[in-house]
Formats: C-alpha cells, structure tokens, sequence
C-alpha cells in the first residue's frame, strides 16, 4: 500500500519521484521492461537545461534515478500488467504476481517507435531493421541505409547516419518533408542523404539480413513505378506510439491512445490518476517538457491527496 505509485521510469516518472519523494509521500516508481525509458536509447542530449556540454541519455536517466533514490524513492524493476482504477484504493498488478495498493497514481509509460506492419519488418528484427539510429548506427559505418518517415525524427536519424554510412536513403511517402525547416535543410544540403519522394515500402530481402527494399513510387497512380534499393539497414522513424494498453477502458484516451488531460492540469478522468510525459503528449514528446510534465503531476498527486 503506498500513497503514491508512479507507473514508468522515463524523465516524468523519476522527476514525479523525485518531487513526491521530496514532499514525503514514499512514492513506489514501478520501472518497466526498458528502465530508464526511450532516452536510454538515445545517444547525446543536448537540449536538456543544465548540461552545457550535452550529455548521454543513459548518464541523463541515471542521474535522475540516482536523485530519485537520494530522497528515499522506491524504485523497483518489474512491469505494471494490469489496473484497476474502478475501485480505491487503486491496485496495479505488477508482472503478474503481486499487486500494488495505492490512493494515487501517476503513469508516465512514455511512447513507443511504431513500425509499417510489414511482415518483413519482424523477420528481419535485429538482421538489418531497427528503430534506433543512435543505438544501431554504429554498425553500419561505410554501408548504405534507408531511414523511412519524413518528421524531425527521420530528418534527424536520416543526418546521424549520414556521419557513419557511405549513403543514406530518405523514403518519404509524400512529395514533401514534414519537418521543421532546419531539419530539412540539414538534409537537403547533405550530400549523402538521397530523398526519394511519394515513395512506399513494399518488403524487404536478403538471404540472411537485409540486403535490400523492395519500393514503390506513385503507388496506385497511373505512373506508379516499382523498384528495388540495395540497403544493409531499414531504419523505421514514422512516430511513436503511447504506452496505454492496460489503461484502455479505465481512463479517457484520444483516437491516438494518448492520455486525455484536464486543462492545464495533469489529471485525468480518474480522480486520484495522474498522468505525465509522452503517454500523455502527442504535440511536445521532450525529456525536458517530460521532466516538466511530471513535476506538475507530483505536485497535483500532492494536493489532491491533501484535500481529500
Ligand atoms: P511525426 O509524427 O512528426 O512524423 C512521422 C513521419 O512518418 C511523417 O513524415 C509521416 O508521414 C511518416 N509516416 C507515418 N506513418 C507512415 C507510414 N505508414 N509509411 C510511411 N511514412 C509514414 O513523428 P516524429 O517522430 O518525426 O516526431 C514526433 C514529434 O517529436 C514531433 O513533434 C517532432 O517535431 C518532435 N521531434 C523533435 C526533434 C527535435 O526537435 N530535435 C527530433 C525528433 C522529433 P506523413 O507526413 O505523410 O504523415
């Protein structure tokens, strides 16, 4: 039984930690099957306040935790299977065996990378497909990549991997760019980076990893064109997806499955349920906007748990 049960370990849930702890509530952060979450997988970090010299996202997450744990936070591995919000106190069950008690909860189960739905993509999972330039890059120094999507993510992994590979394919679904202008810029002026426009992936190939992609230009136009690209790695970048399975059903999410949110508060349609970070932004998606988001949810969980 705990006052106070954070559900995800990205930068909203050590910072509600790290504010719940500080006011005494002996919070529980429940950390989920990547500890740390999505910034453990990225490389440098050089928008977050503080660091003037950037900083990795792993040393960023365990200076958190490590801030978290110096107030008294209970931090503990394991993956929320299931809730019940209809009846308090609230009970999350954690990887099946035990459950947790709690008179309120903060979620920060962040996103995830969302994939095509292609067959292909599963088989070859770890041969060549990966969501992750900076994790994954590294090994495709001097061979060619593609990078599919057309936002900051992909204009931003399409320029990393531009520092590591021989050539970059840019497979862009529509005649433009969505990114911001200077992210667009940087690829355009990049002499490696080829954009293919109104372009679709069909499938992968390759005896063992991948060794190509199989495209389509114009699909479904009358000049549509089908060609084949010789690649060592497919890098997906066409979004995320929230972390809301479990809480399907329970709170109020948009047509996304993003956590809807009171006004400038952090509540949601549970009284006594918080929520902050990515799971609950679909505009921002920040570690520092996450940050923000879950102090303003430990100070909410706070003042309710006050006035109740
Ligand atoms: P976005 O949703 O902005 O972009 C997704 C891209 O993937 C779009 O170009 C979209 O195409 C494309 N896409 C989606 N589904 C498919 C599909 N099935 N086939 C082919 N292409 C597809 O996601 P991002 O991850 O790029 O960005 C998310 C947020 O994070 C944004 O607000 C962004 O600004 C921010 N961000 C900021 C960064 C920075 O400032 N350093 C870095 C990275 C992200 P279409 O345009 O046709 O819909």
């Amino acid at each position: 039984m705990t006052k106070c049960l954070i559900i995800g370990s990205g930068p909203a849930g050590y910072t509600a930690a790290i504010y719940a702890s500080r006011a005494n509530l002996k919070p529980i952060v429940i950390e989920g099957f990547q500890p740390g979450g999505q910034l453990t997988t990225t490389g440098e970090v050089e928008n977050f306040p503080g660091y003037p010299e950037g900083i990795t996202g792993s040393e960023l997450m365990m200076d958190l935790r490590k801030q978290a744990l110096r107030f008294g936070a209970d931090i503990r591995a394991g993956k929320v299977e299931k809730v019940d919000f209809t009846q308090r106190p609230f009970k999350a069950w954690v990887d099946e065996e035990n459950y947790i008690e709690a008179e309120a909860v903060i979620i920060a189960t962040g996103a995830y990378a969302r994939y095509l739905g292609l067959p292909d993509e599963k088989k070859y999972a770890g041969m060549g497909v990966s969501t992750c330039a900076t994790c994954d890059g590294f090994f495709y120094r001097n061979r060619v990549v593609a990078v599919v999507g057309g936002g900051d993510s992909a204009c931003e992994e399409a320029t990393y991997l531009a520092g590591l590979a021989k050539k970059v394919y840019l497979i862009v679904r529509k005649p433009y760019l969505r990114a911001s202008h200077v992210m667009q810029q940087r690829v355009m002026d990049n002499p490696k980076i080829e954009v293919l426009f109104n372009t679709n992936t069909v499938g992968l190939f390759g005896e063992e990893y991948v060794e190509g992609a199989h495209l389509v230009e114009y699909k479904g136009e009358p000049n549509e064109r089908f060609f084949d690209i010789a690649i060592d790695g497919f890098f997906l970048a066409i979004g995320h997806k929230p972390n809301t399975e479990i809480f399907k059903g329970q709170i109020e999410l948009d047509d996304e499955g993003y956590i809807l949110t009171r006004g400038k508060s952090t509540a949601t349609s549970v009284e006594g349920v918080f929520a902050a970070g990515d799971v609950a932004d679909p505009v921002y998606q920040q570690a520092v906007s996450a940050a923000g988001a879950g102090c303003h949810a430990a100070i909410d969980l706070e003042r309710y748990l006050n006035t109740k």
